[in-house]
């Protein structure tokens, strides 16, 4: 029987992991400008630090992690999600008592058991930032600055930001009482699932995917209406800052967080262009997380920003093609007999720091052409009867077919310089 990947996971093979690399490159040059440092945790961990630091009550861990009994017997997870994970290290090597802020990023996989569709896989991957020990609100338009700086930088500049504030456990806890009291009355008309959990956490029927529940409690009173004083100063600068920063937003009552460590500034980011499912990242502040994963109580603020999402929006909108070629000279010979001087010529290539490549199947002078062009090569050297016995190269364009005759010692500095290489 074939083997295939496991149903969810897929592989990324060349060229598209050139794909990955362009998108993945601006992740990382966009996060270090703004100051953050990688931080590569364990792909898994203990199951209690999800349960923990993700929530009990959540879809994530009731019913999709990945959990598994390793030889032990301790329950570990494959982690669903990464700021439990980075709350954890923070805590376990103290970097709490060091120089704060710390502002960490990471990409990389994560694992979530859900029904697999169309651009959700089991195995997904994640791009995002957290910045542990200040409750500054400047710190909070910085993040929100920095996710639609990766944004514009891919090229998606058509985006949609949607910001609110949860406030804190105080002012949180009046409204939940006065939602509460808002919903009963029309809790018939909610659907089976907020039926259930509106009593718990009213906050989620205002976050529910059915028509109906937000139909059943149209004019329901807002949480902006109830922050205390301190949460609306704090949200209050958020927004202007991003003001001042000519970061277009709007204000979003439906934008809740269900779990009691989220705090202040919530935010989401869509790009209309890509379907129903146009988030292609969210996050917030969220000052209870890292005491409720067993540290001090240290506030912090991050996001995540789906990868294979912003591969598709990339694709669908940018309108720009990701140049996944792998080769931007290509060796092409005449006669087998000139393998030794294209082979000498292609390593000198190649230590300049040019990506060069010659055929190796054997191809006609013709099939090298169209295999030099599905490489992507700008550039064809070409060496036959002619150039080996008068001692020159010709260098041919591969878009505009000119050819030029170029010396053994003009070769490289005359390729660096078509390719507009330094
Ligand atoms: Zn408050
Ligand atoms: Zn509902």
């Amino acid at each position: 029987m074939q083997i295939k990947a496991p149903r969810g996971t897929y592989d990324i093979l060349p060229p598209d992991t050139g794909r990955w690399h362009y998108v993945e490159k601006i992740l990382r040059e966009t996060a270090e400008i703004f100051g953050y440092q990688e931080v590569r945790t364990p792909i898994f961990e203990h199951t209690e630090l999800f349960e923990r630091g993700v929530g009990t009550s959540t879809d994530i861990v009731t019913k999709e992690m990945y959990t598994f009994k390793d030889k032990s017997s301790r329950s570990l997870t494959l982690r669903p999600e990464n700021t439990a994970s980075c709350a954890r290290a923070l805590i376990e090597h103290s970097i709490y008592s060091g120089i704060l802020p710390a502002k960490w990023y990471y990409i990389g996989p994560m694992f979530r058991y859900d029904r697999p569709q169309t651009g959700r896989y089991r195995q997904f991957h994640q791009f995002g930032v957290e910045a542990f020990g200040s409750n500054n609100p400047y710190l909070d338009a910085e993040v929100i600055i920095l996710l639609v700086e990766v944004l514009k930088r891919l090229g998606l500049n058509d985006y949609e930001l949607h910001i609110n504030s949860v406030g804190c456990p105080q002012c949180r806890e009046l409204y939940r009482q006065k939602l509460i009291a808002y919903i009963t009355p029309v809790k018939d008309k909610l659907c089976s699932d907020c039926q259930t959990r509106y009593e718990q956490n009213p906050l989620r029927v205002l976050d529910c995917k059915e028509d109906t529940c937000h139909r059943a409690i149209a004019g329901y009173p807002t949480l902006l209406e109830h922050l205390c004083h301190d949460c609306a100063r704090h949200y209050a600068a958020v927004k202007e800052a991003l003001k001042a920063s000519h970061i277009d937003f709007q204000h979003d009552d439906n934008l809740v967080r269900g779990l009691d460590y989220y705090t202040n500034t919530a935010f989401e980011i869509h790009i209309p262009g890509i379907g129903a499912q146009s988030a292609v990242g969210g996050g917030g502040r969220y000052n209870g997380l890292v005491a409720e994963c067993g540290g001090p109580d240290l506030p912090g603020i991050g996001f995540a920003m789906g990868i294979e999402r912003l591969l598709l929006a990339v694709d669908t909108v940018a309108g720009r093609e990701i140049n996944a070629g792998n080769t931007d000279v290509f060796i092409s010979i005449m006669n087998d007999a000139y393998e030794p001087q294209a082979l000498e010529l292609l390593t000198r290539l190649r230590l300049a720091g040019i990506r060069a490549e010659k055929d190796y199947m054997g191809r006609s002078g013709r099939a090298q052409m169209k295999y030099a062009d599905k490489l992507g090569a700008r550039l064809a050297i070409i060496i036959g009867e002619e150039e080996i016995a008068q001692g020159f190269y010709t260098l041919r364009d591969m878009q505009s077919k000119e050819q030029v005759q170029i010396s053994d010692q003009d070769i490289i500095n005359s390729v660096k310089h078509r390719l507009a290489i330094a």
